[in-house]
Order: structure tokens, then C-alpha cells, then sequence
């Protein structure tokens, strides 16, 4: 028998967060949401909440959380309507809720997350950007607190799956080489420019960076496929929720985004997970562990796929993973510099402010520019954070 679990859906008008509802809504006898909250997309929410019937729905911004509670008012919902940071953080910490999904793209959702972590609930944990910036410190909190942190992230759900009872989700500590395994191989797709000409990567426009051959998916995260950057943040997630050294996560580029990860044992013995690329069933598995519940995803055809294939990572093409492997190196405030430089750098060049190839120029200028910090708390962390984002800043603006 299902048990009811109650959601609160951090970023629900996102792509996640859309992926997310499509998966409750198949089965209403387990999922009951309390909270959807977003940034300002109050029409979308607005959407959300008729059809879902939250108790609370939470805008960041205070004008788009007025014109949804009179939208709400008028429309005769039992919905309450909240806004700003500190809203955010009550719902993913109400009692009243057992499981929060993760999905704020970047540092903003990194406070709400660790509210989760805090008040003990299961964390489906999309928002790989609030484990980059405060890994130590948010794992503290999650054995600190007995919360259970299930990655949604294909890769890791992928590795999560193929360590086969390895990965404790309770703020794992274990030593994963004395359990047998030598290597986590993190695939990568490459992204729309896996093979663009170099010559042609400086005038790329967002809209082609946004166009990922397989996954649809936000305007941040696509970008930070283009550049891979995406894969470089996965290596630091990877880092803190495996408790895995850096030269132990390999990265592996799979064009056709099918096997998901792998994990290769001292035996000899690989595992992967494969399927279609859709989050439906990360976000599946991570909702119904350790059962498992139908995702509306069709079934992989192998025939149809034919030929998987793989390749090196190429560090001159894609710098910023280099970067994020150094920074992973470096430890202390570096993943948090990197994190807000890159999060700067992103949205500088969706607005057109700067050219793709600057992106990883600016990342590379901020984090040598900055000196290493040691990181204790969760201010050291935000404290690197806008440090490093007035450092960008100035770089574009010069
Ligand atoms: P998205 O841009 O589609 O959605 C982001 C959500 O966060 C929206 O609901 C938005 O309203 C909310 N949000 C944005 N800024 C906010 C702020 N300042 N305060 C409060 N809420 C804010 O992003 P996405 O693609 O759904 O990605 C969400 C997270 O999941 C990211 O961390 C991304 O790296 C990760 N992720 C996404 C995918 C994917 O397929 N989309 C896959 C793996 C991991
Ligand atoms: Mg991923």
C-alpha cells in the first residue's frame, strides 16, 4: 500500500518543477501538495494552484504575490498567498510537509534548501547549484537534522541507482573505494556545440546555446551544457553527495544522452542506468524510493537508439570544466566563486551583454582574483558568494 506523502515544490513553474507536478498528478493517492512557490510567474502559479489545490503559494516577488491573492480571492481558492525569502523557507520547512522538492535554479534557492535540511525532510534535490556553493555545510545539516537527500540531477539519480545500495541518502559518509568501487563515470551529452567549429563559438547567440540536442530543460541549465559547465558543477555535486575525491569522478561525453552514469567496481564490473532522457524518471525514483512508480515515460527502444557511443571531455573546447575541477581542488570558498562568477557570466550573456566565449574568460579572472577562504557557515558561504558576484560585475562592466 502507498502511503500520502505532502510536497512542497520549491520552483514549481519551472521545468522541473513542471516535470514534477506531471508525475504527482499521476498519482493523486500518494502525493498531496501543500506548497508550489515560484520567482515571479504568478499566472503560471496562479494555473498551478487550481488545478493542484495547495495550502500555500509563495511568489519571491511581492508585487506578482499581490495580483495572484486577488486572482485567488476572485477565483474563490483556499490558497493562501505568501512572498519573499523567509516564505520560501517556512514552506520547505512546515510540519506538516514530508518531502520538498529542490527545483530554484542557482544560489537563490540554496537558503530554503537548507531550511529542508534543517527541519529533517526528505530533499529531492534538483538544485545542484545550493550543493556547490555550501557542500560541507549543507551535508552537516542533513546528518545533523536525519534529513534524506535523494538526487534528482539524471546523473547522479544514475549513479545513486548504479552504487546499488551503496548510497545511504541520509548525508552519505561512507568510503566508497573500501566498498569496491574505483570510478564514477558522470556522462555529458557535449551539448549544441560539441563540435562547432572554434572559430564559430564567439558569435553564438543564446538562442543557440539554449537549443540542447536532448533535454529541454531551463535557460541557465542550458547554457551551462553549452559550456559545460553543467558538468562541472555535477563533479563538485557529485563530490559532496557521494563523499567521491575529484580524481575518482571521470567524466565520459555520450552525445546521445541514453546511459545516464556509470560506476565501475575493482572486479572489473560496470553499472549504468539507461533510458530516454526525460527527468520524469529521476524525479520518479527519487519521489516513490525505494518502490517504483510509473513516470509517463515511454520505454527506452534500444533498436531505435542503436548505437551509443563515447568520447574524452575536451578541456580547450569546454574550460569551465576545467575550472570547476581546479575549483573542486582548491576547496574553501572556490565552488562558491565559481558558482555566483558562472550564475553572473550566464545571464550577462543571455542579456547579450557579453560574448559566450567571455564566460569562461570572466569565471577564470574572478577566481583568480579572489583569495581561497576557509568556509565554516553558512554566512562564510554567502559571504563568497556576493564577493565574487561584485567581482563579475565590475569584469563586465569594464
Ligand atoms: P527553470 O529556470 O526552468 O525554473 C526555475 C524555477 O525556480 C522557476 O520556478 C522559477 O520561478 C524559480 N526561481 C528562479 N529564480 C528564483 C529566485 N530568485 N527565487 C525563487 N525562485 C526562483 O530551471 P530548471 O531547468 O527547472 O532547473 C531548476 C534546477 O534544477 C537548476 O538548479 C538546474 O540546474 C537543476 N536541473 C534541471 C534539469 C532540467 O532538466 N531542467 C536537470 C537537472 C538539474
Ligand atoms: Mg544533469
Amino acid at each position: 500500500m502507498a502511503t500520502l506523502s505532502s510536497l512542497t515544490l520549491l520552483g514549481s513553474t519551472g521545468s522541473i518543477g513542471a516535470s514534477t507536478l506531471d508525475v504527482v498528478a499521476r498519482h493523486p493517492e500518494r502525493y498531496r501538495i501543500v506548497a508550489l512557490t515560484a520567482h515571479r510567474q504568478d499566472e503560471l502559479l496562479f494555473q498551478q494552484c487550481v488545478r493542484f489545490k495547495p495550502r500555500y503559494a509563495v511568489l519571491l516577488d511581492e508585487v506578482a504575490a499581490t495580483r495572484l491573492a486577488q486572482r485567488i480571492a476572485t477565483a474563490g481558492l483556499p490558497v493562501e498567498v505568501l512572498y519573499g525569502m523567509a516564505a520560501l523557507e517556512k514552506v520547505a520547512s512546515l510540519p506538516e510537509v514530508d518531502t520538498v522538492m529542490a527545483a530554484i535554479v542557482g544560489a537563490a534557492g540554496l537558503t530554503p534548501t537548507l531550511a529542508a535540511a534543517r527541519a529533517g525532510k526528505k530533499i529531492l534535490l534538483a538544485n545542484k547549484e545550493a550543493l556547490v556553493m555550501a557542500g560541507q555545510v549543507f551535508m552537516d545539516a542533513v546528518r545533523a537534522h536525519g534529513a534524506t537527500l535523494l538526487p534528482i540531477d539524471s546523473e547522479h539519480n544514475a549513479i545513486f541507482q548504479a552504487l546499488a545500495g551503496r548510497y545511504v541518502p541520509g548525508g552519505y559518509a561512507g568510503d566508497l573505494a573500501a566498498s569496491g568501487v574505483s570510478k564514477i563515470l558522470l556522462t555529458a551529452s557535449g551539448g549544441p556545440f560539441l563540435h562547432t567549429a572554434l572559430t564559430e563559438l564567439q558569435a553564438v547567440t543564446p538562442e543557440q546555446a539554449c537549443a540542447h540536442p536532448n533535454w529541454v530543460m531551463g535557460r541557465k541549465i542550458s547554457v551551462d551544457s553549452a559550456t559545460m559547465m553543467n558538468k562541472g558543477l555535477e563533479v563538485i555535486e557529485a563530490h559532496w553527495l557521494f563523499n567521491a575525491p575529484a580524481d575518482m569522478i571521470q567524466v565520459v561525453v555520450h552525445p546521445q544522452s541514453v546511459v545516464h552514469s556509470l560506476v565501475q567496481y575493482v572486479d572489473g564490473s560496470v553499472l549504468a542506468q539507461l533510458g530516454n532522457p526525460d527527468m520524469r524518471t529521476p524525479i520518479a525514483y527519487a519521489l516513490a524510493y525505494p518502490q517504483r512508480i510509473e513516470a509517463g515515460v515511454a520505454a527506452l527502444d534500444l533498436f531505435k537508439v542503436a548505437t551509443l557511443s563515447f568520447e574524452e571531455p575536451d578541456f580547450v573546447r569546454f574550460p569551465c570544466l576545467a575550472l570547476a575541477y581546479q575549483a573542486l581542488q582548491a576547496g574553501g570558498s572556490a565552488p562558491v566563486v565559481l558558482n555566483a562568477a558562472n550564475e553572473i557570466a550566464v545571464a550577462a550573456f543571455l542579456a547579450k551583454q557579453i560574448p559566450y566565449l567571455t564566460i569562461p574568460r570572466l569565471i577564470e579572472k574572478v577566481l583568480a582574483d579572489l583569495p581561497v577562504q576557509i568556509i565554516t557557515t553558512l554566512e562564510d558561504v554567502l559571504q563568497a558568494d556576493a564577493a565574487a558576484r561584485t567581482a563579475a560585475q565590475e569584469f563586465i562592466l569594464r
